[in-house]
């Protein structure tokens, strides 16, 4: 403690003199010539607009986003706690019907920036110049390269000790199901045991991007204890709609945010930037965007 207390005096005094430094010459760089940066800048080609450009900077390469998982779950892991001691505890009340209070525990969590972080395949298509498709996805899940989001793994693995089985209840599509086991098990995500915990988009008859026939088959034999997720769509089935629509589906489940269903941040893609121009995904770029911005609130500027 004593030799950190030095170092950081000796780190903040050579801080200082650089700052003072730079203070002393900035004005009379900048009367005569660009910075270093500038002259970069200027000389560089033009840089692509992209828009996922700041959100993906975030997911990779700040503190900020591990932070915001972090606490996500940090708060799922007190909540896993408090639903275990209740028995009356479900957070799936459209599905878990019946007398529930005896079943096994389970919690349900997405996948996708929930627990695994792809942002490397979003980092991709700012580089090339590309956006989603079916084709260049399946070829980023057959690669099992995502990493785990900031305090999945150790959250998950804290559920299992606890005797908690964890379902994971995905939109990646079943001819993916093996790349993404093989992914899961290789960051050390619980994989079940006996039980099949990964039920994906379309692997049986009605399992469509809406989750709940697949959390309804979960409820049957578990106590569902938390939801986790980054999209609306992992709580709900009632995720597309206008703004208005979803505000008031969103409202009528207030009891449940921060309790038993718990979001994951995701600026980068998600049903909630399809809203402004109406989950038309074949509409042409500029027309979502444009919808989109037309979309904000705006300051006057006066
Ligand atoms: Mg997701």
């Amino acid at each position: 403690m004593a030799r950190f207390s030095q170092l950081s005096a000796v780190a903040f005094t050579a801080l200082l003199l650089a700052a003072c430094a730079g203070k002393a010459e900035s004005p009379a760089a900048s009367a005569t010539e660009p910075t270093a940066a500038a002259t970069a800048t200027v000389a560089s080609a033009p840089v692509p607009a992209d828009d996922n450009l700041n959100a993906t900077l975030w997911m990779q390469r700040s503190v900020e986003y591990a932070g915001s998982t972090e606490t996500a779950f940090a708060l799922a892991k007190i909540r896993l706690n408090e639903a275990l001691k209740d028995r009356r505890w479900t957070a799936a009340p459209a599905e878990q019907t019946g007398n529930f209070s005896n079943l096994p525990p389970a919690i349900i969590c997405d996948v996708d920036e929930t627990l695994l972080d792809n942002s490397a395949y979003q980092a991709w298509n700012i580089t090339a110049g590309t956006a989603f498709s079916n084709e260049t996805w399946s070829k980023f899940v057959a690669a099992r390269i995502s990493t785990a989001v900031p305090g999945a793994v150790e959250f998950t693995n804290y559920a299992a000790s606890k005797g908690v089985k964890v379902f994971y209840v995905t939109n990646r599509t079943v001819d993916g199901e093996q790349a993404t086991r093989d992914n899961m098990a290789k960051l050390a995500f619980p994989m079940g045991g006996n039980v099949d915990t990964f039920l994906m988009a379309n692997e049986q008859e009605g399992w469509g991007s809406k989750k709940g026939s697949r959390r309804a088959v979960i409820a049957k034999d578990y106590r569902v204890l938390l939801l986790l997720g980054d999209n609306f769509g992992d709580f709900v089935d009632a995720y597309k709609g206008t703004e208005d629509d979803r505000k008031q589906v969103f409202e009528a489940s207030a009891t449940h945010w921060g309790h038993d269903w718990i979001m994951l941040p995701n600026p980068s893609y998600g049903s909630w930037e399809a809203v402004p121009y109406k989950f038309d995904y074949g509409a042409a770029p500029d027309a979502m965007r444009d919808a989109k911005r037309k979309a904000l609130t705006s300051w006057s500027g006066q």
